[in-house]
């Protein structure tokens, strides 16, 4: 069954070359019981990792049933150790924490050919361990541990089982006991092959192989071998197939399940590597959130201003470093928009705008704020109908009258509580009757939209203010198709009533909507900035599961070991420390999307902001985590997965 010609392994120890193995040639037969016996230091595990395809040699040949199996793959070598052969170590070597049915089953995993996992179960009872299934290894003594690792070695059906010391940490009574369950394999049609420096140990073998110091002394069989018991034939068990899916989805959970046990086992552990994470999305989420309520804020705000409003002013820009003398030509006069009333096409609406600072006066209460002097038309085309009182009127602007509509602001401030509509108010030592209060408009950054009074145009100019000359003209247009047009037109007759001489037009022309776009891609500006601050604590935060990931593959290598031991490819390990930065990963994504949406409440409720969560984040903040959970976990996930079998077990 096996047939190995002159083996060697050399290891290389500093300056020392140490031949572990010197030309070593055997051939085993199945059915056989080997025992390969020495001195410690002879060489005997090393040709028993070599046999168990777990280590390869530095030269030789090397053949199982008749195949060459030097040139088999690492896939390969794994998928033979997996079902061909089972091993039972000196240490046992089983998973901590971990039940013994769930140890027994470990091989299971890697053999995806749909093996029940009762079989776990059978394997248990057959060797004696049957009422300690659910018991976890560290509540075993060493006899029960060894029978537990005895049955993994079994629960594929191997037809070779490797024992390398399986007695060396046992007292003797559980050592006895243990040989007892090896010559029942034996019988029940098994080849074992076993490694020792016990004689006692190795006279249970029907044939007897000595080595020193790498190469072979004698090798004969056992005279005083025991009688093979009577044991029936072991009936091969076989396979159960289910459907593909199924099985792979109970595979998937399977592997899921180990990988949550191995983070649970160190919780604070991973609760601190998935802190990073949970900073990251959640900043991600609140500041997406605050960046979408900043916008809508600005998008209401705007819509709030009324539609279709063009904005003319004169023309304010320096020619050459010098600020123009403002000329009778560029200014603004209510003839002006008379002339736009009735001469433009498409024009709705129309009021012209001075505007300053004045102070407000009720009794001793004294407060500063801007005066709008406007049109009746400016009630409509802005929204500014009076939430108590009436706007302002025709005949109030006809007589110049001293009536003011105040916003909210200066109304709290100088009326406190009152309804103030009727009352009479000082603006720069001139009594004014309030004769309405204007909706609530808020505010946007630091301009407060209700801190503002609102009198007729001719009152503010001629009494207020003393200008001749308007601030600017707002003119509301009746469709958004036509603001184009109606844009040029106003221009063109502007130009023929202000002739300059020069070719270019002394008076500016604005479309609102252009100034609210403007707005709106400086919102967008900040929220993209926003992000990538928050971006750049989740890439922190993936650093972080990258750390606590490499530090775990370290402190598992022995594990690791084990498990490529057991049948586990390099894609199985990779998959299993990939999980579990995904969970790690998709736990601190959660919490971080609780904490975000905290954070936004807060900043809601105590900042006085408007946040927006917008179901996008969220599966954003989720897919970023998984990204980061694969981006940074896949190093150390490959890093285990490259670990050699051989080198792993033997880690310390
Ligand atoms: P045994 O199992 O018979 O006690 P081993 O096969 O473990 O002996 O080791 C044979 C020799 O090879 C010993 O001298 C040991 O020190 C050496 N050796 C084994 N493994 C390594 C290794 N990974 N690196 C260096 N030397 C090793
Ligand atoms: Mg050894």
């Amino acid at each position: 069954m096996i047939k190995v010609e002159n083996l060697r392994k050399t290891y290389q120890m500093g300056e020392i070359e140490v031949r572990a193995l010197d030309g070593v040639s055997l051939s085993i037969e199945k059915g056989e019981y080997v025992a390969i016996i020495g001195a410690s230091g002879s060489g005997k595990s090393t040709l028993m990792h070599i046999l168990g395809l777990l280590d390869v040699p530095d030269s030789g040949t090397f053949e199982i049933a008749g195949t060459d199996v030097t040139k088999y793959d690492e896939n390969e070598l794994a998928s033979f150790r997996n079902r061909v052969m089972g091993f039972v170590f000196q240490q046992f070597n089983l998973l901590k924490r971990t039940s013994a049915l769930e140890n027994v089953g470990l091989p299971l995993i890697y053999a995806r050919n749909g093996k029940k996992a009762d079989l776990a179960d059978k394997m248990l009872d057959l060797v004696g361990l049957g009422d300690r299934k659910s018991h976890h290894t560290n509540e075993l003594s060493g006899g029960q541990q060894q029978r537990v690792a005895i049955a993994r070695a079994l629960v594929n059906s191997p037809s070779l089982i490797f024992a390398d010391e399986p007695t060396g940490n046992l007292d003797s009574k559980s050592a006895k006991e243990i040989m007892e369950v090896m010559s029942e394999l034996h019988a029940s049609g098994l080849t074992i092959i076993l490694v020792t420096h016990d004689a006692n140990v190795a006279n249970h073998a029907q044939r007897i192989i000595e080595i020193r110091d790498g190469k072979i002394l004698s090798d004969a069989p056992n005279p005083t071998a025991p009688a093979v018991p009577d044991v029936e034939n072991r009936e091969e068990e076989q396979a159960g197939r289910k459907g593909f899916s199924l099985r792979a989805i109970r595979e998937g959970l399977v592997l899921v399940k180990q990988s949550i046990r191995s983070l649970t086992a160190n919780k604070v552990r991973t609760a601190l590597s998935a802190l990073g994470i949970m900073i990251g999305v959640a900043a991600v989420i609140a500041t997406v959130a605050v960046g979408n309520g900043a916008k809508a804020a600005v998008e209401d705000q705007m819509s709030r201003l009324g539609s279709n409003l063009l904005m003319l002013m004169p023309q304010r820009r320096s020619r050459g470093g010098v600020r123009q003398a403002s000329g009778s030509s560029s200014r603004l006069s209510a003839a002006d928009v008379k002339a736009i009333r009735e001469e433009v096409e498409h024009v709705v609406r129309i009021s012209p705008t001075v505007d300053g600072n004045a102070q407000l006066k009720v009794g001793n209460l004294n407060w500063s704020c801007r005066v709008q002097g406007v049109d009746p038309d400016y009630e409509t085309m802005r929204s500014y109908e009076p939430q108590v009182g009436r706007f302002i009127t025709d005949e109030d602007l006809n007589s110049r009258a001293r009536v003011a509509v105040i916003g909210v602001t200066p109304a709290r401030e100088l009326f406190g509580g009152e309804n103030p509509v009727g009352k009479q108010m000082k603006i720069n030592r001139q009594t004014f009757t309030v004769v309405g209060v204007l909706p609530e408009k808020g505010s946007s950054g630091f301009r407060d939209y209700d801190d503002t009074a609102f009198v007729p145009t001719t009152t503010a100019m001629r009494r207020l203010f003393g200008k001749q000359y308007l601030d600017r003209v707002e003119i509301q247009i009746d469709e958004a198709e036509n603001m184009d047009r109606a844009q040029t037109s106003i221009m063109a007759l502007m130009g023929q009533r202000h002739r300059t001489g020069s070719a270019e037009n002394p008076f500016d022309i604005r479309n609102l909507a252009e100034i609210q776009d403007a707005v709106s891609s400086t919102s967008r500006v900040m929220s993209v900035l926003l992000s990538s601050i928050a971006s750049i604590a989740l890439v922190v935060g993936g650093i972080g599961i990258m750390n606590i990931m490499l530090v775990s593959v370290t402190e598992r290598t022995r594990e690791i070991g084990l498990r490529k031991a057991l049948g586990a490819r390099g894609v199985d390990v990779l998959m299993q420390f990939l999980i579990e930065a995904l969970i790690i990963s998709f736990f601190g994504g959660c919490l971080g999307i609780a904490l975000g949406a905290g954070a936004g409440y807060l900043v809601e409720r105590f900042a006085g902001m408007q946040v927006m969560f917008t179901r996008e984040s969220i599966y954003m903040a989720f897919g970023f985590s998984a990204i980061i959970g694969i981006v940074f976990g896949i190093w150390p996930a490959r890093k285990a997965a490259l670990l050699n079998p051989i080198d792993a077990l033997r880690y310390e």
